[in-house]
């Protein structure tokens, strides 16, 4: 606290639309342009002395390309054009770790403005249905722009609040995975580091109260089979209180799964299986501070589709 410490620059992550191009392509566009390909990203060291026009790839996601702070590609013909997409490492957890089977149908309760939407579609290769909703019109209508430019097909968008949609519809009755991406405090986005003791208790317990209702909710749909629920939070009642308050009701049916193992930077909490979540920060991972929680139901549960 006090401001003293300065959280590092975080650096500028490229991840490649492979809705519409392909890692190698991107990767020589950049070489053609005078950067500097490093191949694999070795340690937070060599990321954090990354400088001038090198780039990385990723150690933890197949299509993330990792250039210095600084760099700005919002002029950039491949962004342009949906060829690339500006996203945060920790933003591209979720989609990942839900890793939805080619076919499936997706749920993603709090979609806007949608770039784990135009992910999922990616991890999908556009096959299947994602059911994207948000209340909020206005994000809905940036998001149908960005989700066209990155050639997305598989989605519906829906203005409707989540906790209205009923789990017993039959158009829902596939959906064996949901990403849950509920708003929160914002508190782990790079802008507004450092936010120690800057919020209100009752702030956050309405909340963590929104969370635990957005969670529950989505727990309740027959043939889930597998939950993301995220947050760009650092507080422990939106992230790991959250989690560990709705499985208690839940846990005959669900369970964490410990996400992305390699990762070093885990949840914690006052349960043991707090570090089956993963946490994310600019000083820890380089990235914007983030909370990643995987849940699945547990086999032969009692919805499960024969
Ligand atoms: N997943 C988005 C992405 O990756 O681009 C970011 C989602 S943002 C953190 C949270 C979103 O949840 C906001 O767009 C907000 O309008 C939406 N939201 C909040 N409450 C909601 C609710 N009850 N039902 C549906 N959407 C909701």
């Amino acid at each position: 606290a006090g401001g003293a410490e300065q959280a590092p620059q975080v650096p500028r992550y490229v991840r490649v639309n492979t809705l519409k191009t392909h890692l190698d392509d991107v990767v020589d566009y950049f070489k053609r342009q005078q950067y500097v390909y490093q191949g694999k990203a070795g340690s937070m060291e060599e990321v954090s002395s990354l400088s001038g026009k090198k780039f990385y790839l990723d150690p933890h996601l197949p299509e993330l390309l990792i250039f210095p702070p600084q760099m700005d590609f919002h002029d950039n013909q491949l962004y342009v054009a949906g060829h690339i997409i500006l996203q945060d490492k920790a933003s591209c957890l979720p989609a990942f770790l839900l890793n939805p089977l080619l076919g499936s149908h997706v749920i993603d309760a709090c979609a806007a403005p949608g770039n784990k939407t135009s992910h999922l579609a990616a991890v999908m290769k556009n096959k299947g249905r994602i059911f994207a909703l948000d209340r909020d019109a206005k994000r809905l209508a940036t998001m149908s722009t960005m989700l066209m430019r990155a050639g997305a097909t598989c989605y519906q968008l829906a203005h409707q609040d989540f906790l209205t949609t009923d789990p017993a519809d039959p158009k829902y009755s596939q959906v064996r995975y949901i990403l849950l991406d509920p708003s929160c405090s914002g508190s782990g986005m790079a802008s507004q580091l450092p936010v120690e003791n800057t919020l209100l208790p009752e702030r956050l317990q309405a909340l963590a109260g929104f969370q635990k209702k957005m969670l529950a909710h989505a727990l309740s749909f027959p043939a889930l089979q597998r939950l993301v629920y995220s947050t760009c939070s650092v507080y422990q009642e939106e992230n790991e209180d959250v989690v560990w308050d709705v499985l208690q009701q839940r846990e005959k049916e669900f369970r964490l799964v410990q996400a992305l193992p390699s990762w070093s930077h885990r949840g914690s909490g006052t349960f043991a299986e707090a570090k089956f979540c993963l946490r994310a920060s600019p000083k820890e991972t380089l990235t914007n501070g983030f909370f990643v929680a995987v849940l699945e139901r547990w086999h032969g549960g009692a919805s499960e589709k024969s």
